[in-house]
């Protein structure tokens, strides 16, 4: 017989019902008139479901000795109303089995409230505690409404290579793939006979240098221009070595592209796509992010439905940058036209200037990369980023340099080889058309959903700087 969840049984289940509920005790009561009342939870929901459990049931001196916090339990009942307030019904217990005990004087949840920094050295348990349970779920969720908006339009769903050996964007940023003996190397033995470079990566796995990718956008690309509207999602690697509460060297990234869009219509469908997936997930959640909003940030869900409800404040980079110029803060990175964001410069915009969600445009061209189309001033590109409140940068993203000549140009400005990059540009070569598109960090979008305060308490594995450890 499949159990029965908790989600179910405090939804729907009618009194008078058997159930068959299996979980993890969560706390364990015993009362004086001879009952042990247990909560237990299965994940399934946010809630844990009170089970009754009589004195007299067989057994009940031996097995209530071992359920402590963290046993594992299946438990046959019958579903009563609950008396107490708060919960629609409770289980009163027939039979009681534990299939795994949890060893009081051991178990590192006996105790509630731990730090999230000891627990994150716990992450094979952490799923267990309220906060990672409703990370877990509010996740889940986050993921099929982000899949369900764009299915909804007609886009394609691609899977882009993980692997990849055209070191798009800055390759400071790129952890290498390689099979070759880096021991061997380091000791001098040479895998390679060339001299002036010390590796020969034609001896390497791939025959060329390869590394885990920083963005699926210019494959994506390749598919926009050829079945239309696409989105990659999927994992994205950074080696960048900054250790702060928005940067993972692993995480999620959303990336649709669309053939015929310019950037208006990019930044129509990211507002519209930020604000829909938080609509859902408000909807599909309440519990969970109720307990959010309780525990961990008390204007979450006051500023979730300001963004769910009021359009995104449009401007220039330029405009941005006059209104910091103006604002009389002290920031600890000074402002001038020309120097990219700091989180500090986009909180506030999003937090005190405008207090809601911004889109910039068309930043200076030296701060920004080589794809993005450039305007007739010369000065500027036609990029876009999404700033919310709490975080900064959600969403980068860009109209794509469609012209041939302008775009080699700007590879060589940048100090890139168009030799590198032959296929990109014979996507303009043979049929260009105009397109854009855009970047959307899952765990950066979780911590505006949950008001987590570190990025790594958004994803079930962090990697970070000298963090790698489950
Ligand atoms: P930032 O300036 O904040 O480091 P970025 O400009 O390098 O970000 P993009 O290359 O534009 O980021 O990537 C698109 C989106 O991916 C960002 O808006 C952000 O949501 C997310 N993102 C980028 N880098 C990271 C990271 N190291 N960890 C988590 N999310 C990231
Ligand atoms: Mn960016």
């Amino acid at each position: 017989m499949p159990r029965d969840l908790v989600a179910k049984v405090l939804k729907s289940s009618q009194p008078g019902s058997t159930v068959d509920v299996r979980g993890w005790v969560r706390t364990k009561r015993e009362s004086k008139g001879g009952f042990a009342f247990l909560e237990v939870n299965d994940g399934s929901c946010f809630g844990n479901v009170q089970v009754v459990v009589d004195g007299k049931l067989p057994g009940y001196e031996t097995w209530i000795k071992e359920i402590t916090t963290g046993a594992s339990v299946a438990i046959l009942g019958e579903v009563v109303e609950s008396p107490g307030k708060g919960q629609r019904v409770e289980v009163r217990a027939n039979e009681v089995r534990v299939l795994g005990t949890a060893d009081s004087a051991t178990y590192p949840l006996q105790k509630k409230g731990h730090s999230y920094e000891f627990l994150r050295e716990k992450a094979h348990l952490r799923p267990r505690t309220n906060t990672f349970g409703a990370m877990a779920r509010v996740r889940n969720a986050l993921c099929d409404a982000i899949h369900r908006f764009f299915q909804d339009r007609g886009f394609l769903y691609v899977h882009t290579p993980i692997i990849t050996t055209s070191d798009c964007e800055g390759a400071g940023q790129l952890f290498q793939v390689t099979t070759l003996d880096i021991a061997k190397l380091a000791s001098g033995g040479r895998e390679s006979s060339g001299s002036t470079s010390p590796v020969d990566y034609a001896h390497d796995f791939f025959g060329k240098k390869a590394g885990l990718t920083v963005s699926g956008q210019l494959e994506a690309e390749i598919f926009a221009c050829a079945v239309g509207d696409v989105y990659t999602f999927g994992p994205t690697f950074r080696a960048e070595n900054s250790n702060t509460t928005r940067h993972l060297s692993e995480f999620w990234m959303v990336e649709p592209e669309m053939p015929f869009y310019e950037l208006e219509d990019d930044m129509d469908l990211a507002e519209s796509f930020v604000r829909t997936i938080i609509k859902d997930v408000l909807n599909r959640c309440p519990d969970d992010l109720a307990f959010f909003n309780e525990r961990i940030e008390p204007t979450l869900l006051e500023s979730l439905h300001h963004i769910v409800e009021h359009d995104f404040i449009r401007l220039t980079y330029t405009e941005a940058i006059e209104i910091l110029l103006k604002s009389g803060q002290t920031f600890e990175y000074p402002v001038s036209w020309g120097t990219d964001l700091q989180s500090e410069h986009e909180r506030y915009l999003t937090e005190q200037h405008f207090k809601q969600p911004v889109i910039l445009t068309d930043y200076p061209r030296q701060i920004k990369s080589f794809y993005m189309r450039c305007n007739d001033d010369s000065k500027t590109v036609r990029a876009m980023d999404v700033l919310v409140p709490r975080i900064g940068e959600i969403i980068g993203g860009s109209q794509r340099e469609e012209r041939h000549d302008l775009l080699v140009s700007r590879m060589q400005e940048c100090g890139l080889n168009p030799e590198d990059y032959w296929w990109y540009l014979e996507l303009r070569q043979y049929g260009t058309v105009p397109h854009a598109g855009f970047g959307l960090g899952l765990e950066r979008t979780l911590q505006l959903m949950t008001g987590m305060h570190n990025i790594r308490d958004c994803i079930p594995f962090p990697r970070a700087p000298k963090t790698a450890d489950f």
